[in-house]
């Protein structure tokens, strides 16, 4: 067996629009194709001793032990390994269960799909799925020991894409309220929503948080002279440079002192409650090399213990008691055994990357313990306790309980208070005091300290007590109740017309000042400017459009091919457009029958916001299907070259609105109303409505625009005033005019593209119709003989040319089978074969005869343009 591709889908798709993160892997069957595993020796037996939890895979059967059932029973190799794939991830503890495997038309090739969190660790499973399957079916058993490996790469790259407890909890939360988000390339950045209306988040640091809030809450001096200076209760204390400063601090405070560095974070280089010239001393110089900026504090030791008061947006959204790292003795274990002991929580991990993190030993642990009187051999009493470290840092091992019921109010007011003189949206304030629950101003409580971007975890899975859910009011902050998250998204896609669309639906929208961002064939724009050239139809370039803070709406040109690779880049759209589906890209992809072609675009449909609209074509059954698929949430409107489709009656009956060409006009249709937009005579890019195919693009993307609340005079003004014209649309029906003929320039290139053009060209009565003809290379041989015998019925002569890159064929095989076509269609049709297509359009300009058209279906749009500004040499 042998993985062809590997497929990562990140958006709705083919196969699910509500699952967007899927692996799909190509897979040949090979030697295996059509071995079920009921008849190879000793399969299940091997499958189940190495992974018996396969126990809990319902699988078709619907209930435990089901997927087992049909592996007994014999099933293919690619559904086993659908099932490994996703066993191996839950065994890692990634949560995943949806999967499938489907055959293709190639005899042995599976396409299986499974469900990932981490896309890194979701492709090697696949590859780690199909090793431990070929491993069963030729020795009987995988060794539990590779098992263990697998799993602890699986961790592993499961723990490298990891972002960290605190903003996993706020993108759960954003995800709960169906705000999307985007991982940015740099510095651990998330985006939340899109375009214009997007927020930023780096853990609990947000894009309102203020850099001079953030600057100030580092500098622990500044910040506590600052709070002092307000009347807040803060330590008394004050900064030293040298040791020989130590002895006038120490006069000035009075024993019991602590003393850190000025800069330091972690709790590193801190000691408490010294009492001593000579541990004072100590205490100095261990600061000292803590400290960056060389600034050691000295400040009077306050008894008591350690709240965190977490600060949001001017709240106070919970309180924690942090309590240092300790063991509790049970008057039999040593010190050591009761680290051990508590280590062995599964809530324990290294660093931040759990809810708790593992107790270790280090020189300040066996100091305090010496402290005691105490060693890691030493047993404590049953019930006694023993500090391991002197601070409460999570990150020192050390444990949370949640008091967010328990603070006083007067507490409440003064850690507001300090937020916000330090300013800061979200803000976690230390407190020692020997009670929250009483004002600190009677119990000689203090401030110690304000934290810009405080770690959440102990607010969201205290060690004891009520969990809070802070990430909430985050998003209540970044998202107030009237602010969206979204910028409105249209999305085109058919077969053919999308480009058109996108361009006219941008041009429409532009007519209400927004700035809006669309993404095409020929690039992506921002405003009136490109932002970047290329066949920009995929996820890709949606991303761009996306993630642009200018964008206040995106209208993008969605293609079959990205759809497929890695499905639709936003979750949901606000519109979306299915133009039409016909004969073209058949044949790729597994995508054989236009009714498979047709699944694909529904995704756009599909992927359509409930609140959103869809707008299909009522004269493409394939397309007007679309609206009764019960995936299909969004409110339905269509359009029609023809106000009588029994579709349009029907809609318009029961309130629909619509979209028809009637009478030379097109208009809307709402219940009773009919609304005239405009005339088709006036439309350029009709070129004076003889192109009916643009008037069906026109209606599409003056329907998009009205459902999207654009008012009707402006979509008129905007249909007016676009042109088919090179600037644009560069390559799409540019009727050009050049010496003594025209010359029309367009992108015809599949059986509905020539028929459509073949309605205008059929309207040329004056002259010759010559076309300057080729194809895409990866079209089936049946589709490239169709466009010869197209051609030989819409002009009077042709010159076949080739594309530059013929995408596989061998150079002459694409033009030898479109004369196939021709010849098959008129056997003395005349023609001419010339490959290159510089000399095929130079010859094709020389030799028009007056009042003649010729029409060129260029490869290279731009060069094909540069050549019709040049004079030709003869
Ligand atoms: P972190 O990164 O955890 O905030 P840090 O290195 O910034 O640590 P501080 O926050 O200043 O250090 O102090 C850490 C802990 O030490 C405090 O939470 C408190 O428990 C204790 N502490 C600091 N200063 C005093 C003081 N003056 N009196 C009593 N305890 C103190
Ligand atoms: P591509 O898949 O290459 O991106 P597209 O769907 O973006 O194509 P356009 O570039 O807008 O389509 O148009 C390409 C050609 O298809 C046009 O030049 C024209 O010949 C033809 N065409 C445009 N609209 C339609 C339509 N509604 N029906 C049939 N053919 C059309
Ligand atoms: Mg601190
Ligand atoms: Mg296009």
């Amino acid at each position: 067996m042998k993985i062809i591709k590997l497929q990562t889908l990140r958006g709705p798709n083919y196969w699910s629009i509500n699952r967007h993160k899927l692996i799909e892997m190509w897979l040949d069957l090979e030697e295996m194709n059509e071995i079920y595993s009921n008849e190879i020796p000793e399969f299940y037996e091997g499958l189940i001793q190495i992974l018996p939890s396969l126990e809990e895979h319902f699988c078709s059967p619907g209930h435990r032990g089901g997927f087992l059932k049909r592996v007994k029973q014999g099933t293919l190799m690619g559904h086993v390994i659908e099932h490994v794939a996703l066993e191996l991830q839950t065994l890692a503890g990634i949560r995943v269960k949806f999967g499938r495997a489907r055959s293709t038309s190639k005899p042995g090739v599976y396409r299986v799909i499974f469900e990932y969190r981490q896309e890194a660790a979701g492709r090697y499973a696949a590859k780690a799925a199909l090793r431990l399957v070929e491993n069963i079916i030729d020795r009987g058993y995988y060794p539990e020991k590779e098992l263990k490996l697998d799993l602890e790469d699986l961790r592993k790259l499961k723990a490298e894409t990891s972002l960290g407890l605190t903003t996993e909890a706020i993108l759960k939360e954003a995800e709960a309220r169906k705000i999307p988000w985007t991982e940015l390339p740099a510095r651990g950045i998330v985006q939340l929503g899109y375009g214009i209306h997007q927020r930023r988040i780096v853990a609990a640091q947000t894009s309102n948080t203020s850099l001079l809030g953030t600057e100030l809450a580092c500098d622990k001096e500044g910040t506590i002279t600052m709070l002092r200076e307000a009347n807040l209760p803060v330590p008394k204390g004050t900064v030293i440079y040298r040791l020989r400063q130590l002895e006038n601090a120490i006069e000035e405070i009075g024993f019991p002192i602590v003393i850190k560095p000025l800069d330091g974070n972690h709790g590193r280089g801190i000691t408490l409650n010294i009492n001593s010239w000579r541990d004072a001393e100590s205490a100095y110089d261990l600061a000292k090399s803590e400290s960056k900026s060389g600034g050691v504090l000295v400040e009077r030791y306050y008894k008591g213990r350690d709240f965190r008061v977490l600060v949001i947006n001017g709240k106070v959204v919970a309180v924690a008691e942090r309590v240092p790292a300790h063991v509790v003795g049970d008057g039999r274990s040593t010190i050591a055994e009761l680290i051990a002991q508590v280590n062995k929580d599964p809530r324990r991990g290294d660093g931040h990357e759990n809810i708790l993190t593992r107790i270790t030993i280090d020189e300040h642990s066996e100091q305090l313990l010496a402290e005691q009187r105490l060693s890691l051999n030493s047993i404590l009493e049953k019930g006694e306790i023993c500090y391991l470290k002197a601070t409460a840092n999570l990150s020192t091992g050390g444990t949370a309980i949640d008091r967010t019921e328990e603070i006083h109010p007067q507490n409440v007011w003064i850690a507001q208070r300090a937020a916000r003189i330090i300013g800061l949206d979200i803000a976690g304030i230390d407190i020692t005091s020997p009670e929250i629950s009483r004002p600190l101003t009677e119990v000689d409580g203090v401030i110690v300290e304000v934290n810009a971007a405080p770690g959440l975890r102990m607010h969201l899975q205290p060690s004891e007590g009520t969990p809070r859910n802070v990430a909430a009011p985050i998003l209540d902050m970044l998202y107030p109740l009237d602010r969206p998250h979204q910028i409105p998204i249209v999305a085109v896609t058919g077969t053919n017309g999308k480009t058109t669309t996108t361009r006219l639906i941008a041009h429409i929208l532009r007519q209400t000042k927004k700035t809006v961002g669309y993404t095409t064939t020929d690039g992506t724009y921002i405003g009136d400017f490109l932002a970047e050239p290329g066949d920009n139809t995929g996820p890709q370039s949606a991303q761009l459009i996306l993630q642009d803070p200018s964008v206040e709406v995106a209208v993008l040109e969605t293609a079959r091919g990205g759809i497929l690779r890695s499905g639709l880049a936003f979750s949901q759209c606000d519109v979306g457009v299915v133009l039409n589906v016909s004969d073209d890209h058949l044949g790729l992809h597994n995508i054989n029958t236009l009714e498979d072609m047709a699944h694909v675009k529904s995704v756009i449909a599909e992927a359509t916001s409930p609140n959103g609209f869809v707008v299909l074509n009522a004269d493409d059954p394939l397309v007007a299907a679309m609206a009764k698929s019960d995936r299909q949430k969004a409110k339905v409107t269509y359009f029609s070259m023809d106000r009588w489709n029994p579709i349009i009656w029907e809609h318009i009956k029961n309130g629909g609105v619509a979209a028809v060409y009637d009478n030379g006009y097109l208009c809307f249709l709402s219940g009773e109303n009919v609304i005239q937009v405009e005339l088709a005579v006036n439309i350029p890019l009709t070129l004076g409505g003889k192109a009916p195919f643009m008037i069906a693009n026109a209606l599409a993307a003056s329907l998009a625009a009205y459902v999207q609340g654009v008012k009707v005079e402006d979509i008129s003004t905007a249909l007016r005033t676009f042109r088919a014209s090179v600037e644009q649309t560069p390559g799409r029906m540019n009727l050009i005019s050049w010496a003594n003929f025209q010359v029309l320039l367009d992108y015809a290139h599949n059986p509905a593209g020539y028929q459509a053009l073949g309605q205008f060209v059929g309207n040329w009565s004056t002259g010759e119709r010559i076309g300057v003809i080729g194809a895409p290379g990866d079209r089936r041989e049946q589709d490239l003989r169709k466009l010869g015998m197209l051609a030989a019925q819409i002009f009077d002569r042709v010159i076949i040319k080739e594309d530059e890159d013929n995408r596989g064929r061998n150079r002459g095989e694409v033009a030898a089978l479109i004369r196939e076509g021709i010849t098959q269609e008129k056997p003395d049709f005349p023609y001419e074969i010339i490959l290159d297509e510089q000399t095929a359009i130079e010859t094709a300009l020389l030799k028009a005869t007056e009042n003649s058209l010729v029409v060129i279906l260029p490869d290279k749009v731009d060069r094909a343009l540069d050549l019709l500004k040049q004079p030709v040499m003869i």
